[in-house]
């Protein structure tokens, strides 16, 4: 399905910065190329993101290498079949990728959940003169939820997607299976 295969010892996508030199940028094979294809290897037992920034970076590089499975897949199970494949496939294909800059990494927010603050940066189509004009940032604000799949039992970090539309009242057990009621799990950060 991918389009553009990199070479392993490529610099991973997730490891460009366009506004400021990395100190000895990963390769794709030190770095996203392992959670990737642990994916579609093994889809249960797969290498798992150890972090919410390490899984915020694999899903950057995955956009840069048109891997849209990679990003359902990471994306909170419940909220999975309400994803469109086809406009993630082609937003990912359509955006001229220029690096990514974590802002912010909060690890542990409450019980299961966890916070990155980053940029994602990409060209713009337009002839400008210099850098800072060509380039600009998707700035967000992401949160990711720790929880077990409905195969395994250990837990993984999935990726809480606030524009997916949510059927669950805030008195209704939450969609990440805690067992909490959603209000006081992830309906604190789902719009
Ligand atoms: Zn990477
Ligand atoms: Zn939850």
């Amino acid at each position: 399905m991918s389009l553009f295969i990199p070479s392993t010892t490529q610099t991973c996508p997730c490891q460009i910065n366009p506004l400021s030199e990395t100190d000895s940028p990963l390769s794709y094979q030190e770095c996203c190329q392992p959670y990737h294809n642990a994916f579609y290897d093994d889809e249960v037992g797969g290498l798992k993101a150890e972090t919410a920034e390490r899984l915020m970076r694999s899903r950057y590089s995955a956009f840069v290498l048109i891997k849209p499975d990679y990003i359902v897949k990471t994306t909170l199970p419940a909220q999975q079949a309400l994803l469109d494949v086809t406009s993630v496939e082609s937003w990912a294909k359509e955006t001229d990728w220029a690096g990514l800059e974590i802002v912010k990494h909060t690890p542990k927010l409450g019980k299961r959940h966890a916070q990155v603050e980053f940029e994602a940066y990409f060209n713009t189509k337009d002839n400008a003169r210099d850098l800072a004009e060509k380039i600009q940032a998707h700035h967000e604000l992401s949160t990711f939820v720790k929880t077990k799949d409905k195969f395994s039992n250990d837990a993984r970090w999935y990726f809480l997607d606030p524009t997916v539309a949510i059927t669950v009242t805030q008195k209704q057990p939450c969609i990440c299976g805690s067992g909490e009621k959603f209000k006081r799990c992830c309906g604190g950060y789902l719009g």
